[in-house]
């Protein structure tokens, strides 16, 4: 026994000199802790005499080692604390500062623009009634015009996701009395493949102007400044005979190519004019479907806000605009 526990001696006291970590002396201190118990049990078979003999020794071996621990603890600890310095003259990781996207950039020019001309602007939800973004838009459940958009429904048949921003003139018109001029951009969602240039949610800005003596005139006027104060008095817009079932008389928007000047190119299918818009004069029945009178005149416009910000900086994938790649915002 007395050789057993010289040994044990000796070898937890090389084994201590080679830690000086906490975690390190806390698994060699429940180690030793397990080992005096086991002497303890060994001593149960030895005589009287042997047993107080081998007593002694057990417990000056744990108090030897209790006080070991206990230096080599405190020592750990406080070492730890020296270990924290301050040193001020260390250079700070760069930080990386996003950018604005050119949706919001652009969204944010169009809205005012449209400020400056006397417009309020407009929001509405995303998540919408089916009678706000169809049946009150003169399009109810058997017209054919709906096949037009593919809609992503939430609760089939009536909760949806927006297919336009045109709902937003029903709540505002629901909630308001003529005269008034709005504009609400927002997010809109149509079942898409994504390909260059289509993807399934994308950005309208959407106006309305009601008032009397309001006619196709003003629309024209209203539109064309809108864009000239963005992309420079030598852009053209051209209006086209077209359908929509919320207005009447309709017509397609296009704005000469921002990257030919009008020559044609790729982006332009060679034409020189890019489709932006659509617009018309806000159909009665649309008025009579929020209380309006017959008689109320207004008209109604909406940009594709997507394809605004690709030709103002001259981006050629409408899909880039949701990869956010830093290093390409920081170009433009
Ligand atoms: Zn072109």
């Amino acid at each position: 026994m007395r050789n057993h526990i010289a040994q044990i001696k000796e070898e937890l006291g090389q084994k201590l000199s080679t830690v000086s970590a906490l975690d390190g002396i806390q698994v060699i201190e429940s180690s030793f802790k397990k080992t005096i118990k086991e002497l303890f049990t060994e001593m149960k078979g030895l005589s009287p005499e042997e047993k107080r003999e081998a007593g002694q020794l057990i417990n000056d071996l744990k108090n030897h080692f209790e006080a070991k621990f206990k230096e080599m603890r405190e020592a750990a600890a406080s070492g730890a604390k020296t270990e924290v310095t301050l040193d001020l003259s260390i250079a700070s990781q760069e930080f990386v500062r996003g950018k604005i996207h050119p949706l919001i950039r652009v969204g944010k020019m169009m809205e005012d623009v449209y400020k400056e001309m006397g417009f309020s602007i407009a929001y509405g939800p995303e998540i919408e009634r089916e009678k706000y973004n169809y049946e009150m838009l003169n399009m109810p459940y058997y017209h054919p015009a709906r096949d037009m958009q593919d809609t992503f429904y939430l609760n089939y048949p009536s909760i949806l996701l927006r297919s336009h921003t045109s709902c937003v003139q029903i709540r505002y018109m629901l909630t308001h009395k003529p005269p008034f001029m709005i504009v609400s951009p927002g997010v809109v969602y149509r079942v898409d493949e994504i390909d260059p240039q289509h993807t399934p949610c994308f950005y309208q800005i959407e106006g309305l102007v009601v008032g009397e003596g309001i006619n196709l005139a003003n629309l024209k006027w209203a539109m064309t400044e809108s864009v000239k104060r963005i992309f420079g008095e030598t852009l053209k817009v051209r209006f086209s005979p077209c359908y929509y079932p919320y207005t009447e008389p309709s017509a397609a928007v296009d704005m000469s190519c921002i990257m030919c000047g009008g020559k044609g190119c790729r982006t332009c299918k060679d034409t020189g004019w890019m489709r932006v818009a659509g617009a018309g004069m806000v159909h009665p029945n649309v008025f009579e479907a929020v209380g309006y009178s017959r008689d109320t005149v207004g008209f109604a416009f909406g940009w594709g806000l997507n394809r605004l910000p690709m030709l103002y900086f001259k981006i050629a994938e409408m899909r880039k605009l949701f990869e956010n790649e830093i290093s390409l915002w920081e170009q433009l």
